[in-house]
């Protein structure tokens, strides 16, 4: 069974979690993948497209979904992980293995009011 995207299932999900949960979570754009951040990001900046979260890859636990995969290579040489929402085809994150992730997301994607 794969990830259910139903808008109507997220709404109800992303407000649950916004009064139950203190840690930052977010996902896709519909609710199939999301993901929780369990420390404090260390880096957090702007571009023009949103805004990119720096977390260290113990603090990222994906909660819900089975997001895809695709790599490409970097200008120092490494694997950079992309991984997307199958259903929807939102990124939601990318990192390279076994070190800090980048989030890229858009700010309303986190739904803690403190970030
Ligand atoms: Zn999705």
């Amino acid at each position: 069974m794969g990830p259910n995207c139903a808008p109507n299932l997220m709404r109800h999900n992303a407000m649950a979690d916004r009064a139950q949960n203190h840690s930052r979570t977010g996902g896709c754009q519909f609710g199939g993948v999301r993901y929780e951040l369990r420390a404090p990001p260390l880096k957090i900046y702007s571009r023009s497209f949103g805004i990119s979260v720096i977390v260290r890859a113990t603090a990222f636990a994906l909660t819900r979904g089975s997001p895809q995969r695709w790599c490409r290579p970097t200008d120092s040489g490494r694997t950079l992980n992309c991984y997307f929402c199958p259903n929807c085809g939102s990124r939601v994150w990318h990192g390279e293995a076994a070190r800090d992730a980048t989030l890229s997301t858009r700010a309303a994607r986190l739904m803690s009011p403190s970030m």
